[in-house]
């Protein structure tokens, strides 16, 4: 039986210890930051002695790529089964991830290192309003980020500077993402595209499969098979994607099991975690099958309710974190064969979510009623369409 160690004690970690569990493999898990060691989905934490060194483990992975510099890490970073360690270095920084992707010719928004504050002010102008101002390193879920203008220029901290990044304000139609895995003898895998909606920086909720984004599918797998063969990744990754004027932009790239992909762990034949070890294992990796429709809902910031569990189809699955505003607590997976099914079972579950919840799941409906067909007119209204120039009419 392998040994696994994930890096990170949070609800990526703990799904992959379910995985885990269901393949027999031995998982643990570690905070690299209070040097504690929980066993499979465990809670409890041990703490670890100063000069431990996972040496009883096969493979090393992570659940997030922003990892402390500390002994225990370095330690870690340097351990043989640890072969994403080097990847991992390259996406955490933004300036590295968007050097790596400018080196591939992969389309990603216009950006430039931001040192002052009139970096800011050229390339604002430069583009003409408002631009994204990202950390390098650290921020996620929205975190670290501000979209100024040149007026507002002087809002970027400045003791970021040479650490921050601008980006070109993207008017993208909607954002999409592909997750997939490479495993070490090179084949890959991949998950249809699904469609991501944000609020405040933060994934709210997933439509999967994305709606007409076949024609995008193998663009999009070709872009994240050439990154992850150029970093020699084993794993499963995440590539964020925006969507605009019918091209695909990298936003960012995630080198983990990623929040898009919760979906497939109640849509799918193969779920991600699975996926993510199987891959490091060296395990069979059959593409994985979509069954229907699914929409993945996150839920933030409130509280654990049993009504939820009253709705049949909905699966929750809840991290047991503390109740804070602004944290991904758990998420519901609702699956269903048809999009007719799938509506009926949002419309169930949305009357038990609170105010917030509940606009993400009318949206989320909304996102998967098909757009109004095109209905030829009549003949009489035709003659009518004609005399004013209209071609057609959409009802
Ligand atoms: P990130 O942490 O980079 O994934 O950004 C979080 C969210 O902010 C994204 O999912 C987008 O909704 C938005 N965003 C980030 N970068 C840009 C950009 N360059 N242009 C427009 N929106 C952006």
């Amino acid at each position: 039986m392998k040994r696994v160690l994930v890096i990170g004690d949070g609800q990526l970690g703990l799904m992959l210890a379910e995985a885990a569990a269901r393949l027999g493999l031995w998982l643990d898990r570690v905070s690299p930051e209070h040097c504690l060691l929980f066993h499979g989905t465990g809670r409890q934490g041990t703490a670890l002695p100063h000069d431990w060194s996972a040496a009883d483990y096969d493979i090393v992975t992570a659940e997030r790529e922003h990892l402390p510099a500390n002994a225990l890490m370095a330690r870690l970073a340097g351990h043989p089964g640890f072969g994403a360690h080097a990847a991992i270095t390259t996406l955490a920084d933004r300036r590295s991830q968007k050097a790596l992707l400018d080196r591939l010719g992969i389309a990603t928004a216009d950006w430039c290192l931001v040192e002052s504050q009139a970096d800011i002010e050229r390339f604002s102008r430069l583009h003409g309003g408002p631009v994204v101002v990202k950390s390098a390193q650290g921020g996620y879920d929205g975190r670290g980020q501000w979209r100024l203008d040149a007026a507002r220029a002087a809002a970027a901290p400045a003791a970021l500077y040479g650490r921050m990044i601008a980006e070109r304000s993207v008017r993208f139609v909607r954002e999409l993402s592909l997750v997939g895995a490479r495993a070490a003898d090179g084949s890959c895998v991949f998950y249809p595209l699904v469609e991501n909606r944000h609020r405040e920086g933060m994934l709210r909720f997933t439509l999967a499969p994305a709606r007409a984004a076949r024609g995008y599918q193998r663009r999009a797998e070709q872009m994240l098979r050439r990154i992850m063969d150029e970093l020699g990744y084993t794993g499963v990754m995440a590539v964020e994607l925006f969507e605009e004027d019918g091209k695909l932009l990298v936003n960012e790239l995630a080198p983990r099991v990623h929040n898009s992909g919760h979906w497939s762990q109640d849509g799918t034949t193969l779920d991600q975690f699975e996926l993510h070890l199987r891959a490091l294992c060296d395990l069979p990796m059959p593409p994985p099958r979509t069954t229907g429709h699914t929409v993945m809902i996150n839920l933030v910031g409130c509280a654990f309710d049993p009504a939820w569990l009253s709705v049949p189809h909905a699966r929750l699955h809840w991290y047991g974190k503390e109740v804070r505003g602004g944290r991904k607590l758990g998420h519901i997976n609702l699956q269903a064969p048809t999009l007719r099914a799938l509506l009926a079972r949002l419309a169930a579950l949305a009357p038990l979510l609170d105010r917030e919840h509940a606009l993400a799941v009318e949206e989320a409906s909304e996102g998967l009623r098909p757009p109004p067909t095109t209905v030829y007119p009549q003949r009489s209204q035709r003659a009518h369409i004609l005399r004013s120039g209209a071609e057609r009419v959409t009802g």
